[in-house]
């Protein structure tokens, strides 16, 4: 057997469920609820074939492949832009799925705008678009201290997302998801995180009116709440809340991010962030055989996820 690579199992956790929310993506609840997905399909949306992903991805891959030489921010808003602008690491060549902060803020950067100063930092530039990217930066940071996991994040996250909101669920994203590379029980990790993960804020001097955003993911129990209660919109804390409560109430990484797209809306990032940490709960073998081989350019992401593996692990 293949000695298990946790590069691959998250790319393709990532990839495999945007590709799969991709076609529905702004479909509300109550249309998924009577047409509900099952398995990968072409077209509705963006008109794309089967097995196509999108930004999620593209940019998550573009900061996989940078992270091959290092840490340096400058080359991976560069990669950003050749995202953009020259469709690198897309599908198919072209980039047909951009959040309004995103293109703002590499608006800024193709203008000289330094890349930790890109982002928007209004309330109002809390879209998901820092969080369902940000996950490759896991390899570089899970073995440094807190203050330098937490800078990295936040410099990555400003590229596009310099609002406090946005940094802070990037930062809870990573630590989630570090925590599991030594703990797959999704529930232990939860609430492991808890308390700790408020400890951590407060070392890194925030103070509790800053997380009172993420009341439903610190305190209590996120997984006892009703679907109705999930918002599964673009806004980053929804984003985050409903890929953690898909992560805590499935048993496998297929009823994941099936459940993530059918939450409707922003399906799928909601399905790309709830896969990536699917994909390390469950690894690579787990995410069904039939969506990996329609899935596009598996093999460049099974060859960049290889290289990263080699690198980092
Ligand atoms: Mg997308």
């Amino acid at each position: 057997m293949e000695q298990r690579n946790v590069c691959k199992d998250f790319l393709f956790g990532v990839a495999v469920g945007d590709a799969l929310g991709v076609p529905v993506e702004f479909e509300n609840r109550q249309y998924l609820q009577q047409n509900p997905v099952t398995d990968f399909m072409g077209h509705g949306t963006y008109n794309q074939p089967v097995g196509t992903f999108s930004d999620d991805s593209s940019l998550t891959f573009c900061l996989a492949e940078c992270l091959l030489d290092g840490f340096d921010l400058n080359v991976i808003s560069q990669s950003f832009l050749s995202w953009y602008y020259k469709g690198y690491w897309t599908a198919h060549g072209d980039a047909f799925d951009i959040g309004a902060t995103t293109s703002d803020a590499l608006s800024r950067l193709k203008k000289g705008v330094a890349p930790e100063l890109a982002g928007g930092d209004q309330i109002s530039d809390n879209g998901n678009g820092a969080l369902m990217r940000i996950l490759p930066l896991l390899l570089f940071i899970k073995d440094l201290p807190l203050k330098e996991r937490y800078s990295f994040a936040k410099q990555v996250a400003s590229i596009t997302h310099r609002h406090h909101y946005s940094i802070i669920s990037c930062f809870y994203y990573l630590e989630f998801a570090r925590l599991l590379l030594t703990e797959p029980d999704a529930k232990v990790v939860y609430s492991t995180l808890q308390p700790t993960f408020r400890e951590s804020l407060l070392k890194l001097g925030f103070e509790p009116k800053d997380w009172e955003i993420l009341t439903r993911l610190l305190n209590g129990n996120i997984a006892e709440l009703e679907e109705n209660e999930i918002q599964s919109s673009g806004f980053v804390i929804y984003t985050l809340e409903a890929s953690i409560w898909c992560l805590l109430t499935s048993t496998s990484y297929k009823e994941t991010v099936l459940k993530a797209v059918n939450l409707g809306s922003d399906t799928d990032t909601t399905a790309a962030v709830a896969g990536g940490l699917a994909g390390i709960i469950y690894g690579f073998e787990a995410i069904p055989e039939s969506w990996v081989i329609q899935l596009a350019r598996k093999e460049d992401i099974a060859e960049l996820a290889k290289l990263l593996g080699e690198k980092y692990l």
